[in-house]
């Protein structure tokens, strides 16, 4: 991975305070999303990392993994399948709930998404906490899926989702 690239991603994420609610310093990947060359390079590292690998779907997570993606999946010649917020899918489902700072939140996806023994990859904007994309990961197992990586475009390392996801192997690309 250049780190030209990396460092010109890092530039294009953009630190907004206090949103979604004080506290929180949220990065804001839109301005990547927005410059055709950043948005490129963004998912030729996700697509790097993919290369070599028989890979059958990618899997995004609600609402910025889609955006992520679907490009690769489209670029890889695989699959797509959302995971989605409790209440956002129309078919029947298969549900995993985590904890928040305060509650619990539900994720969802589709009962007949993942075929057993489909070789999956997850894919999100941004790694906190951990519990999105580890709700994620038991849905993916639950189907049959086998998770290779779950791959992310921004780490916050201080929070240590990392450890949330084990075994799951992680890939990211900008560290925080
Ligand atoms: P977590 O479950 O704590 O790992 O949170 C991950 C999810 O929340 C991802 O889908 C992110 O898009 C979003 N998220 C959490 N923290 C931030 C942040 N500081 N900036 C942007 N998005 C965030």
């Amino acid at each position: 991975m250049a780190s030209d690239v990396v460092e010109k991603l890092r530039a294009g994420v953009r630190d907004v305070a206090d949103f979604p609610r004080k506290g929180i310093l949220f990065k804001d990947i839109t301005p990547i999303l927005s410059d055709p060359a950043l948005f490129r390079a963004s998912i030729d590292l996700f697509l790097e990392r993919c290369r070599g690998r028989k890979i059958d779907k990618i899997v995004g997570i609600d609402a910025r993994g889609f955006l992520f993606g679907s490009a690769v999946a489209y670029e890889l010649g695989v699959g797509f399948v959302p995971i989605r917020k409790r209440g956002k899918l129309p078919f029947r489902t298969e549900v995993a709930s985590y904890s928040l700072e305060y509650g619990e939140a539900e994720m969802e996806m589709h009962i007949d998404a993942i075929n057993a023994g489909e070789q999956i990859v997850l894919v999100d904007d941004l790694l906190a906490t951990g519990g999105t994309s580890a709700a994620a990961a038991v849905l993916i197992r639950k189907a049959g899926g086998r998770l290779l990586e779950a791959q992310f475009l921004i780490e916050l390392e201080f929070l240590h989702g990392r450890k949330q996801l084990e075994p799951t192997a992680v890939a990211s690309f900008l560290k925080y």
